[in-house]
């Protein structure tokens, strides 16, 4: 156990750029690694429990369930694996069509297309760039059976309309709320609002176990069912409560829980979530702050927060007035050794979107935002590097 310990304190200790990748000065992404984490890592050494469910991902489940208030909250692998799980939860069969933005990563479109559906693209909201939930309707045929809604940044689509749509047209919806832990619309908790939703704690999120994600489940009806996907089509959860004798393979399923090494790191951030939350959303204002006078004079735009929203800051980008001067900014500053980057290649325009997917009306403002967007770093310690940062991009832009 001594070399095991060994190697984890010096891989949380270490705080530089990932091998294999340019050193920044200041990177993009920092992941948080501290005390708190080789501590849960040090007890579940200890611990003769290193597979899932155990103490460690109970806590952080309990902590799901009362904080982002729902009924259910499972710990994945992956918010990849938790949208898995809910494009297998939704019943989508072959040929089945599911409404989403072309404005977000692989994952969310991956669901669906490995049941066989059809991921149907449509264009963004000009302010959050966020599903536009006034072309939703015009995209429903007889074939529709889900709405997938992304919290773009962190900030929320518009709820209270879209799953009006839903329910007139009895469509589900699925939350990927990625993002978007502690965020909320109108009061409520972002992932308690669709039929399930999901969580990711990759590195780059505002908390994370360098991978692992969470699947929560506000349909009563469905929670055994996610269970059992969860536990490799068996019933083994079920048997773990003791409510069974036996447990038995009873249905589709995969390995979607994450060991217990990954739940104790996890639970190192979320029992301060609150904390590194409001430490997150303070940098944010910072930049946001920085930032005014250049959107009053047009130079670029700043990120919109709708009054019905709390965000849990987790992107600071702005929007370039086009391409090439949004590129130029990105090269600007990494002359001066800071890591700035652009995502996402809409997905109606990838390789794999023209291969598996449909776009309804005209993607122009996803085509044209993602071309203008930059995202700065953040990141829990970033501190006083935010004004370095703000500065280096108004001196770029001042050329
Ligand atoms: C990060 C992210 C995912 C995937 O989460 P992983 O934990 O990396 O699998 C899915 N959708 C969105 C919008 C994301 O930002």
């Amino acid at each position: 156990m001594a070399r095991i310990l060994l190697n984890v304190f010096s891989v949380a200790g270490r705080h530089c750029v990932s091998i294999g990748k340019m050193a920044y000065r200041i990177p993009f992404n920092r992941p948080l690694a501290g005390p708190r984490a080789i501590k849960n890592l040090t007890e579940v050494c200890g611990e003769q429990h290193l597979s899932g469910d155990g103490r460690f991902t109970q806590q952080c489940s309990a902590w799901l369930r009362r904080n982002l208030g729902v009924g259910s909250a499972l710990l994945t692998t992956s918010g990849t694996s938790a949208l898995d799980m809910s494009a297998i939860l939704a019943g989508l069969q072959a040929g089945d069509e599911v409404i989403l933005p072309s404005f977000t990563f692989s994952s969310s479109a991956n669901a669906i297309v490995l049941r066989g559906a059809v991921p149907v693209f449509v264009d963004i909201r000009e302010d959050t760039l966020n599903i536009d939930e006034r072309l939703i309707e015009a995209a429903i045929t007889p074939r529709t059976r889900a709405i997938m809604v992304v919290h773009y940044a962190g900030v929320a689509c518009a709820m209270d309309p879209i799953m009006a749509i839903a329910s007139r047209h009895g469509l589900i919806v699925i939350e990927d709320a990625a993002q978007a832990i502690l965020s909320s619309y109108r009061g409520r908790p972002l992932g308690s609002i669709g039929q399930t939703a999901a969580l990711s704690f990759h590195e780059t999120k505002n908390i994370s176990s360098g991978e692992g994600g969470a699947l929560l489940i506000n349909d009563p009806a469905i929670v055994e069912k996610a269970e059992i996907i969860r536990e490799k089509g068996t019933n083994r959860t079920a048997f773990a409560r003791g409510e069974i004798q036996k447990y038995t393979w009873v249905d589709l399923g995969s390995s979607y829980l994450p060991s217990e090494i990954i739940s104790a790191f996890l639970w190192s951030q979320l029992e301060i979530a609150e904390e590194l939350t409001a430490q997150r959303i303070a940098l944010w204002n910072r930049y946001h702050a920085h930032f005014a006078e250049l959107e009053n004079t047009g130079i670029l735009r700043r990120p919109v927060v709708p009054e019905d929203v709390v965000s849990n800051g987790h992107i600071y980008y702005l929007l370039l007035p086009d391409q090439p001067k949004r590129d130029a900014l990105i090269a600007a500053l990494r002359a001066e050794s800071i890591n700035a980057v652009f995502h996402y290649i809409p997905l109606h325009s990838a390789p794999a979107g023209q291969r598996f997917g449909r776009t309804v009306g005209n993607l122009g403002r996803t085509d044209d935002l993602s071309a203008r967007l930059v995202r700065l770093p953040l990141w829990i310690g970033l501190g006083d590097d935010v004004d370095i940062v703000a500065d280096a991009v108004k001196r770029a832009l001042a050329r």
